[in-house]
Formats: C-alpha cells, sequence, structure tokens
C-alpha cells in the first residue's frame, strides 16, 4: 500500500481557496455572485512596474539569480524596510522570497526542532497558515486569542500566561487578517515587556500590510529596543503595489537571513529574476499609484463599515488597517435562525449572491467573543454597495417573527 506521511495529513489550507472555488463554480453556473472573499489588491500592478518586468525580460535577465535575491533589490528592500520602521536594516540582513508566504515555513523550521515539543505562539483568529506550518514542521501549536473588546490586540497578560520554557517563536501579525486589528506602539511595548523575561522567544512580526494603515501610525515590534536582533521583521511586495501573482516578499533579520538563503536554495531556488527587477521598480519608483491604491481602501473602508453597521443584526467595529472588515453577525445569526456564522455565511452566498469568509475559516471561535464574519473590501465601491445592499435585503427578507 502506498501510504501518506501523518505531516502530509495534517497539512491545512487556507479556505479561502476552498470558498473561492465554490465561488467560481456557482459563477460559471450563471449564478450572479458579488464576492468578498479575496485578499488581494483589485487594482493593476502600476504601469511603471510592468515596463521594468517587461525590459527585464528582453535584456534577458530571466535566468537565476543568487538564492538571497539580487543585490539591488536587497538593498531596495532593505532601505524600504528600514525607513518606515525608524531602524538601520543592512541588504545582507534581507533575504528575497517568493512571496512572504514561504518564510512563515522557513521561521519555523529554522527555530524549532521537529518532535522536541517546541512551541510556537500564533494569532487566534490569525492567517491559517501560521497553524498549518506549526503542526507542519512538528511543533506545538499554542493560540493567542485576540478579543474583540481590545481591538483584537494580544492581551499582554494572556501572553505572559501562554509563554513556558519550550516556547520558542511568537507569531505577531499587524495590520492583521483576518480583524484589519493594529497593534499600537504601547500594545508592542507591553509585548516586549513580556519577552524581556524570556530571552529564548524569537519574533515572527508578519507585517505584510504594512502600508496599509488608516488610523494612527505603522509600529513595529523590531524598533523597540533590545527586539531587533530576535525578531524576523516580514513584508513584501504583494499588497502594497497590487502584485500578489508576481511573488516577491522580503524577510528581514541578522541571523536568520544565511539560513533563510539555504532554505531557498534547498526549495524554489530563487524568487522569479523577472518579478525581482519589477519589485525593485516598485519600491525606488514613484510612489503615487501606492499611495493612491492606500487612499482609495481608506475610502472603501470608511464605506463599507457604514453600511455593515446599517444591517440588522451586523455590529462592525473601525478596523485600522489592511483590508478586511470582520463584523460581529451573532445578533443577525439569530435573527435569521442561522446556528453559526458558517451557515450565515452559506445562507449568504446561496440566498443572497454574496461571498464571505466566516471566522472558522481563520481558526476556531474564541470563546465569548460571539459570530464574525470576514469581508475583504479589496472590491470596487459599487459592489461593496450593491453586496452590502443584498445582505441587508436578506437579512430583513428571513428574519424569523418573534416567538410569543
Ligand atoms: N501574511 C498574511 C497575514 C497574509 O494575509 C498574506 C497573504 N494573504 C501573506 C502573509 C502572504 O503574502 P505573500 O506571500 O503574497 O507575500
Amino acid at each position: 500500500m502506498l501510504a501518506l506521511s501523518k505531516r502530509a495529513d495534517s497539512l491545512g489550507t487556507e479556505n479561502a481557496f476552498v470558498v473561492l472555488a465554490e465561488v467560481n463554480r456557482l459563477q460559471r453556473a450563471g449564478r450572479d455572485i458579488i464576492s468578498f472573499c479575496i485578499g488581494q489588491p483589485d487594482f493593476p500592478t502600476p504601469a511603471h512596474v510592468q515596463e521594468a518586468a517587461i525590459e527585464a525580460i528582453r535584456a534577458g535577465k530571466h535566468g537565476y539569480t543568487p538564492s538571497a535575491g539580487i543585490d539591488e533589490l536587497r538593498a531596495a528592500a532593505a532601505a524600504s524596510m528600514s525607513k518606515l520602521r525608524g531602524i538601520e536594516i543592512a541588504p545582507d540582513e534581507v533575504v528575497i522570497g517568493a512571496g512572504a508566504k514561504p518564510f512563515i515555513a522557513y521561521a519555523i523550521a529554522s527555530v524549532t526542532d521537529h518532535g522536541a515539543g517546541d512551541e510556537v505562539i500564533f494569532p487566534l483568529p490569525g492567517f491559517p497558515i501560521y497553524e498549518s506550518q506549526i503542526v507542519a514542521q512538528g511543533a506545538v501549536p499554542v493560540a493567542l486569542p485576540l478579543r474583540e473588546a481590545r481591538g483584537y490586540a494580544f492581551d499582554p497578560d494572556e501572553l505572559a500566561a501562554k509563554i513556558t520554557p519550550r516556547t520558542k517563536l511568537l507569531i505577531l501579525n499587524s495590520p492583521h487578517n483576518p480583524t484589519g486589528g493594529l497593534l499600537s506602539r504601547a500594545d508592542l511595548q507591553a509585548i516586549a515587556a513580556v519577552l524581556e523575561r524570556h530571552p529564548q522567544v524569537w519574533v515572527y512580526a508578519d507585517e505584510i500590510y504594512c502600508r496599509l494603515v488608516y488610523d494612527g501610525e505603522f509600529a513595529s515590534i523590531a524598533s523597540l529596543p533590545g527586539m531587533r536582533e530576535r525578531t524576523i521583521i516580514s513584508d513584501g511586495a504583494s499588497k502594497t503595489y497590487a502584485m500578489t501573482g508576481w511573488r516577491i516578499g522580503f524577510a528581514a533579520n541578522r541571523r536568520l537571513a544565511p539560513v533563510f538563503t539555504r532554505w531557498i536554495t534547498n526549495t524554489e531556488s530563487c524568487a522569479s529574476q523577472i518579478s525581482q527587477w519589477a519589485a525593485l521598480a516598485a519600491l525606488t519608483g514613484p510612489q503615487h499609484e501606492a499611495e493612491a491604491m492606500r487612499r482609495r481602501f481608506h475610502a472603501r473602508r470608511d464605506l463599507i463599515v457604514r453600511l455593515l453597521n446599517e444591517v440588522p443584526g451586523f455590529r462592525c467595529a473601525t478596523p485600522g488597517g489592511a483590508f478586511y472588515a470582520w463584523p460581529n453577525v451573532t445578533e443577525a445569526c439569530a435573527l435569521i435562525g442561522a446556528a453559526d456564522s458558517e451557515e450565515l455565511r452559506k445562507r449568504l452566498l446561496h440566498e443572497a449572491g454574496v461571498a464571505v469568509l466566516a471566522d472558522i475559516h481563520f481558526g476556531p471561535r474564541v470563546a465569548g467573543d460571539g459570530q464574525h464574519i470576514r469581508f475583504s473590501y479589496a472590491a470596487s465601491e459599487a459592489a461593496i454597495e450593491a453586496g452590502v445592499e443584498r445582505i441587508a435585503d436578506f437579512v430583513k427578507r428571513a428574519t424569523r417573527p418573534p416567538r410569543k
């Protein structure tokens, strides 16, 4: 019998892709669906970036590159990451990957040993790949619940209680997928104060949404005293420059840069050279298109939050960053007699023609925090208006009369 490994069996996925396949199937069957599922900008990559890629191909710049990336892009990424965070990152601390996502696995694999009981703390709800990779790499996942009452920021006391001598890595994600929550400088200082007592803990700072902040300022834990050395900063071109399919991410950490480079030599060899030249143009060229996209996301955030709060049974806090809204729909579920957010999600898809994700696609629900669904507002203003109107009409139509 040909067997699969337990690891292969245990491998999780991004349920966004599963829902997306379902949406595509319905659309192919002729159904009219407005989708808020996809976590990527709906804008074209800026024209000068496209040109840089075409030029690279024409100039024969399409072979392998060093595994850490071309020097020009490492230097540009170092400069860009340094500037936003107010710290000095040297080009040789930076490694270019095929997106930021592979660094999640590389980081876990580089600081934990398989089957040794090493623990990794990750945010719940959270990007599903964190837990999936912690398990696949043979480490122990320890979920840290993020709660609505704290704006989905870490509770430092809860964090302190989760850290043990076996904790090797803490994953932070700000701005946060799926809630849009932000860690303020004060939040990060409180986390750093906890970590000071645990010098063995590395930090993976997933800052892929760092340029999409609407309220207040982006802050990185790497900029706090004593945190720099232990922090792996993860950033990339995907969300800032509408370049998700180009697959360019950057990770920065002095000690781990050579290790990540070896991982890349062992896996993808290098990121696409063509995409690397394009990303160089994105980082070093004019920034007004990236800034215009950020402003559009900001306006859409204000629009979708206002409209969602007008839907019966929906309560939507204002997310500080990324492009996700995470309304609490506990009351809406009760109104229409849905058992939970997943049943609501299915009914929205099939009965209202609106596709969203449910909280359970980002890990088990946090006890006591109610039911939530996720909207990506990387969708046109017209789609936001029409989609939320469909939802409001559906909830009104489906509301059951109160029991006598
Ligand atoms: N981290 C988070 C939290 C994300 O939401 C995503 C993309 N959905 C990534 C990492 C990966 O981004 P990429 O690989 O496209 O750079």
